[in-house]
């Protein structure tokens, strides 16, 4: 059914229905959230966009099984043979299941995240591969494969009575983010750069608080209407502006921190708690510290 206006009562309901982390992507559970695009709601939420001639799939979950997943729900729903394949970020959950894409499936995304990709791909599979027995045998030899087409800042692909924009803004959460918009739906998917109710990851030095603030500006002048967040429910174009709230006033508290001379593992702490009690419905204050590390170290 589709998503049209949905309001808080039911993105909150979305969100508890997704238990974050838990990473085996639905079977036969896709939800239709404007004309041609479909989310398949998990971890993490990932993209189907349907034209007349050709398919688009954002994101391939973690490994080739979910990638296989995905696959199956995109066969369902396409009208054309073409299947183009794009990911939001280098790291596994979105970008490691490629395997599983028939032969023949266009593999693209910007070069500034296939050169990321190569750089530190194989440690963050490790690292993943590390958390969990499941996490390490949804990754057992992951193979990568190369893009068929890399782009610097943008390209249009005509899928057939719907074009999808596939955008590099700049580095945020990582330095390869990419953005999708969907045209005439006023769809974007956004990979992490706007998330629902959950802390900006920024996981190292890639990690930039002021970019991240400059791509949700490019992002709110698209004025999408309906939002597909790598993580967290699905909602409107008002998430950007949660995002932003949320973001601006994070980095002010950490300048003002750093300002009168706290350290940033204090400022690390106290600011988790601070927004904890500004933000109770928000998941997780974990990430806090690593943002207002990204933020002292911006403002040298
Ligand atoms: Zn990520």
């Amino acid at each position: 059914m589709p998503l049209r206006k949905m309001g808080p009562v039911g993105a909150v309901a979305m969100a508890m229905a997704v238990a974050q982390n838990q990473p085996l992507l639905p079977q036969n559970s896709v939800t239709h959230v404007s004309e041609h695009v479909y989310a398949i709601v998990g971890w993490p939420n990932v993209g189907i966009i349907v034209g007349d001639r050709a398919t688009l799939v954002v994101d391939t979950g973690m490994g080739p099984r979910n990638g296989a997943t995905v696959v199956k729900e995109a066969q369902k729903l396409a009208k054309g043979p073409k299947l183009y394949l794009t990911t939001t970020h280098f790291h596994p959950e979105h970008a490691s299941g490629d395997a599983a894409f028939p032969p023949g499936t266009i593999l693209i995304r910007p070069v500034v995240q296939q050169e990321e990709l190569q750089a530190r791909g194989a440690e963050f599979l490790a690292m993943f591969s590390g958390r969990s027995a499941q996490f390490k045998e949804l990754l057992q030899d992951v193979k990568l494969r190369r893009p068929d087409i890399v782009f610097d800042r943008e390209v249009k692909l005509d899928l057939g009575a719907v074009t999808a924009r596939l955008l590099w803004l700049g580095a945020g959460h990582t330095r390869g983010d990419e953005e999708t918009f969907v045209e005439p739906d006023g769809t974007l998917l956004p990979g992490d750069i706007v998330e629902n109710k959950l802390v900006p990851s920024m996981p190292n030095a890639d990690s930039s608080v002021k970019g991240w603030l400059g791509m949700l500006d490019q992002l709110e002048a698209l004025r999408p209407r309906f939002i597909v967040p790598d993580h967290g429910a699905l909602g409107d174009g008002a998430l950007i502006a949660q995002e932003r709230t949320f973001l601006a006033a994070l980095q002010a508290r950490a300048m003002e921190l750093k300002r009168k001379g706290t350290s940033v593992e204090e400022a690390g702490k106290l600011l988790s708690a601070e927004f904890k009690a500004r933000y109770p419905d928000w998941e997780s204050m974990g990430p806090v510290p690593n943002v207002v590390r990204r933020v002292y170290a911006e403002s040298q």
